[in-house]
């Protein structure tokens, strides 16, 4: 008779709190609290949670300059029954935290993965963010580089979703900046320090959102969702001005520009295409 493969352990991904330490689910509790082996993006850190909770469990750090390699050490245990538990530092592992390798290899190897859905503070923001849409794009961290930043900014001038990304105190700024000055002056959410002490959601164009962050020493762990661009186009502004603004803001063609504001006006797309074309030409 053939011998049985020993049976897997399982991959258990966890999300933890991002701030409130009673933001953890009773089952990530039971489960952290019944596996083998807990590997985290920081012992320490995660040392500090288990210990809150009365856990006892091993651990063994899983972090991004480490992926592979670690990532196969925890294969290899699963692969001989041993059931782990992936955590980061706060939230959900994966998004924009380690853990994807480690759920790719354990997939590869036939490894059951189970997620427990929790906190992320891509969730909580956008859940208090009142979007009527559906649909939004999360960016997660725009790249560091302001050149790489406005880049990519620019490719999204015209993207109908809201943008969501996480920004960190050092930049939230630089990212303010360059948000006003590639997309308009557009309505965003800053949520910043979500679920802990200093937990502040404010809603406004991202002019006030920056003059705001430059008087605050603190500025936090933050989430930005900036409105798509319609949102702010000029009230009440004459045609000139909204072709100005189009040109500048809206990512369009000139045609594209013309035939949205046409339809929105009720005006003549020939009309609006021979003012625009003066507009367009102005820019030299
Ligand atoms: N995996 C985490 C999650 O699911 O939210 C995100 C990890 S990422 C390395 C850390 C970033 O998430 C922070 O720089 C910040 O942009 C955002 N973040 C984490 N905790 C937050 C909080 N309490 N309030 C606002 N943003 C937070």
């Amino acid at each position: 008779m053939p011998t049985r493969p020993a049976a897997h352990g399982t991959l258990y991904v966890v999300a933890t709190p991002i701030g409130n330490l009673e933001d953890i689910t009773l089952r990530a509790v039971r489960i952290l609290g019944e596996v083998d082996l807990i590997a985290a993006e920081d012992t320490r850190h995660t040392k500090k949670l288990l210990s809150h909770l009365g856990i006892k469990t091993r651990l063994l750090s899983y972090y991004r300059e480490k992926e592979m390699e670690r990532g196969a050490e925890i294969v290899a245990r699963l692969e001989a029954g041993e059931n782990v538990a992936l955590v980061s530092d706060a939230g959900t592992p994966g998004i924009s935290d380690p853990g994807a390798v480690l759920v790719r290899l354990a997939r590869q190897a036939g490894i059951p993965v189970v997620p427990l859905p929790g906190p992320s503070a891509l969730t909580a923001a956008l859940s208090a963010a009142g979007l009527e849409q559906p649909s939004f794009l999360f960016l997660g961290f725009l790249p560091p580089q302001k050149s790489q930043r406005q880049k990519l900014l620019r490719s999204l001038v015209s993207c109908e979703h809201p943008l969501v990304c996480y920004e960190s105190p050092q930049r939230i700024q630089g990212l303010f900046a360059d948000a006003l000055d590639i997309l308009g002056d557009r309505r965003a959410l800053w949520a910043r320090e979500l679920s802990k002490t200093f937990e502040e959601l404010q809603e406004a164009p991202l002019s006030e959102l920056h003059a705001l962050a430059a008087g605050r020493k603190n500025k936090g762990e933050s989430v930005v969702v900036i409105h798509p661009g319609h949102a702010s186009e000029p009230e009440g502004a004459t045609v000139e001005e909204l072709l100005l603004w189009y040109r500048d803001h809206s990512g369009l063609s000139l045609k594209d520009a013309c035939r949205r504001l046409a339809a929105d006006l009720g005006l003549s797309r020939s009309q609006v295409y021979q003012q625009a074309l003066a507009i367009w030409d102005s820019r030299g």
